[in-house]
């Protein structure tokens, strides 16, 4: 195979993280200044936030559309968190990494660890770069769950305790990037991918 046809593998980059580290955030800013990736994205069946617009943010779908993704196999990884459900759609990110693009995935760290059984299984035939964000400190991830102000005090301590708990699995990951300014947290998202896109065509 020469090098170019393998280049068309694309990159998928999997960012993930505790709830409130600033995933979405980073992520949009990664995409303003970057027009050369895609996003992925998810299918959920929890209720729209104010502002938030389906198939931009998410699509928002009820229960039983989920289910006949996930049976159909239409889904890359889904998973259960925070009590709503959450996917990928399998064929956006096939497309895109056919044609030898770079597709973000921001999922939970659950549907980190089934893309990444994927590839070791070889279900999923992809480079795949794996991108674990975490905050400054805990103190400040409290600080930032608390200004979002989209959930009351009951969710975000359970939320909290889950991102506690969710911060121990970040050695699994082949980068970790500290998300202190937003600015700087995707322009060393940015670095790492032009890192990668160059592995992947020698390997
Ligand atoms: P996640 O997608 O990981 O759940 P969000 O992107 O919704 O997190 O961010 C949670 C809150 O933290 C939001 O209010 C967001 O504006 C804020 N935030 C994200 N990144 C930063 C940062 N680097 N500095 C300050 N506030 C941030
Ligand atoms: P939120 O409801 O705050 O938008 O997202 C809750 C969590 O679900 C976040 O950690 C987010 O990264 C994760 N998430 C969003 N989309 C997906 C997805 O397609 N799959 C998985 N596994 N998690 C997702």
């Amino acid at each position: 195979m020469t090098k170019k046809a393998r280049h068309k593998r694309g990159l998928l980059v999997v960012i993930s993280g505790p709830s409130g580290v600033g995933k979405s955030t980073v992520v949009r800013r990664l995409l303003k200044k970057n027009p050369d990736l895609s996003l992925s994205v998810s299918m959920t069946t929890r209720q729209p936030r104010p502002g938030e617009m389906s198939g931009e943010h998410y699509h928002f779908v009820e229960r039983d559309e989920f289910d006949r993704l996930v049976k159909n196999g239409d889904l890359l990884e889904w998973a259960k968190v925070h009590g709503s459900y959450y996917g990928t759609p399998r064929s956006y990110v096939e497309k895109e990494l056919a044609r030898g693009g770079v597709v973000i995935l921001e999922v939970d760290v659950q549907g980190a660890a089934s893309i990444k059984r994927s590839v070791e299984g070889a279900a999923l035939k992809a480079a795949v770069v794996f991108v674990f964000l975490i905050p400054p400190s805990v103190d400040i991830l409290a600080f930032r769950l608390k200004k979002r102000k989209t959930e009351d005090q009951e969710v975000m301590n359970y939320r909290l305790r889950a991102a506690i708990a969710e911060l121990q699995v970040m050695e699994k990951y082949d980068y970790i990037v500290v998300n202190d300014k937003v600015e700087s947290a995707a322009d060393k998202i940015r670095a790492i991918i032009n890192v990668e896109k160059e592995r992947t065509l020698l390997n």
